[in-house]
This record gives C-alpha cells, structure tokens and sequence, in this order.
C-alpha cells in the first residue's frame, strides 16, 4: 500500500461512517483533523501536498488527463457526428454491437489508467469520485446532447459476481453509475446481474475467443423493468467490447429499446 493513497482510503471512511449518523457530526469533523496531522492529504498521482483535502487527485494532474468530446462506434471507434452511425458494418456485426459507445477518456492515458488500477486493485475508492467527474463532464458537453438523454433513461452499471464483487469489497461501476444518474437526474437501477464467474483470460488472444467466454453472463431478473426502457450502460473501461456487448444484447432481447454504453476510458 503506497502511503500517498493511505489519507484517500481512511477519509473515504470516516466520512462514509459518518454519513449512516451526521455528515459534520463532531466525531467525523474531528477524525478528519486527526487524519489531516497523521497522514497530510496527497494527490493520489503526484503526491502534491492537497489544501482541501476532498479531491483525491490535484487539479493540475485533473486539467492533464485528455478528455474526448464525441460518441464512437463501438466497432471501429470512428467519431460519430450527430449521434448517428455513419459506417456501414456488416448486419452480422452491427447486431453484435447493438449500442453506441461514449468514452471520456483513453485507457492510454497515464493518469487515467492509475486512477482506475487504484481505484479497483489498491482499495482507493475515493477516486471514484475523480472518474465520475470525468464521465458527467464528458456527458454534459457531448454537442448535440444524445437524444437518448431526453427520455429518462435508466442507469445500469455493469455488474459484478457476486464472489468477485466480496473480493474487491466494492463494484467500482455502480459507484460511479450512481454518482452519475444522480447528477443528470436520470434514474439508477441494477437491472443486471452476472451469473458466471468469467475472468478475462491471458490465453485468449482473439475477438472471438473473448465474445464466445461472455456468452451467457449475464441474467435479468426483473426483465418487466427493461421492456420498452431506454438504458445507459455503465461501465470503467471497455477493451474488445465483448462485456458491453453481451450485457446490451442481454438488455435488447428483454426487449430494451436504445443503448447507449458510457465508459470512463476506451483501451
Ligand atoms: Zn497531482
Ligand atoms: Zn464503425
């Protein structure tokens, strides 16, 4: 555990403890001065000493990270102008992607990628909070806004199993997906849930080896909740789209109508 996380990982929970009674109740306040003194708060990617606090990140290491400002195809990540579909992919495979795909930000992208590994592998969970931020910002400046936004879609974080989930001790993706159906009042339901304990595996090299793993993850139980519904996916990273894709055709043949999948970074 590096220490500059340390100050993130305990303020994250004394403020979570403190939320179930007063959010600024005396014992919160005074085990965030304790903390200050004994870990001072670091900016979780250049140990910049932080004023507030509150940000796990400094705003310098925030203003670095290259944000995108389109939707893509999901299949050849080509920009789509007016939230519409220009390539023309083959039925076959077009029916494979059946969602368009907007990512803040690239996987290359340093700081982004250590935000993430964090985030998930080393218990930063306050960096949630960053990689929100960069989803809602991204969202609120896509021009034109997808249309998909005017019709009170339901947001969806991509699940975790539940053995998987105990592990980690948290689902990265519903953090975030909660965070942003809160802040486009747009409504939050774990409509999802994943029925196969399915890692990547190194050995699988190709497209088709990682569809076929996914095949079948995924269950809802409450497909009355999707039928008609428009969704937004969420997601923190897609790579081959194989988990997007079988969760957005999971989704359709409940009878979902539009897909739209949201992703923090696209590797
Ligand atoms: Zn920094
Ligand atoms: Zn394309």
């Amino acid at each position: 555990m590096r220490s500059k996380t340390l100050y993130h990982i305990l303020y994250y929970r004394i403020m979570k403890n403190g939320k179930l009674n007063h959010l600024f109740s005396l014992s919160t306040r005074m085990s965030r001065i304790a903390l200050d003194i004994l870990f001072p708060p670091l900016c979780a990617q250049c140990e910049v000493y932080l004023d507030s606090g509150v940000e796990p990140i400094c705003k310098p290491c925030y203003q670095a990270i290259i944000k995108n400002s389109a939707l893509i195809c999901p299949i050849c990540t080509a920009r789509i102008a007016n939230n519409k579909r220009t390539c023309n992919h083959s039925e076959k495979l077009s029916a494979q992607f059946p969602y368009l795909l907007g990512a803040a930000a690239q996987y290359s992208d340093p700081i982004v990628r250590s935000c993430i590994h964090q985030c998930k592998y080393e218990k930063v969970h306050a960096l949630t909070k960053t990689l929100s931020l960069l989803l809602i910002t991204y969202a609120q400046g896509l021009d034109p806004q997808p249309r998909i936004f005017t019709t009170n879609p339901i947001i969806v974080p991509i699940p975790l199993h539940t053995s998987k989930e105990h592990t980690r001790g948290f689902n990265q993706s519903a953090y975030i997906a909660q965070a942003f159906a809160h802040a486009m009042h747009f409504p939050y339901d774990e409509l999802l849930v994943k029925c196969i304990n399915n890692d990547p595996q190194a050995k699988e090299k190709t497209h088709a080896e990682r569809f076929a793993r996914m095949h079948g993850a995924f269950a809802i139980p409450r497909p009355d909740a999707v039928r008609n519904k428009n969704i937004i996916l969420i997601d923190d990273v897609s790579t081959s789209g194989a988990t997007l894709s079988e969760a957005a055709r999971t989704l359709k043949r409940a009878g979902a109508k539009q897909i739209l999948a949201l992703v923090i970074a696209k590797a």
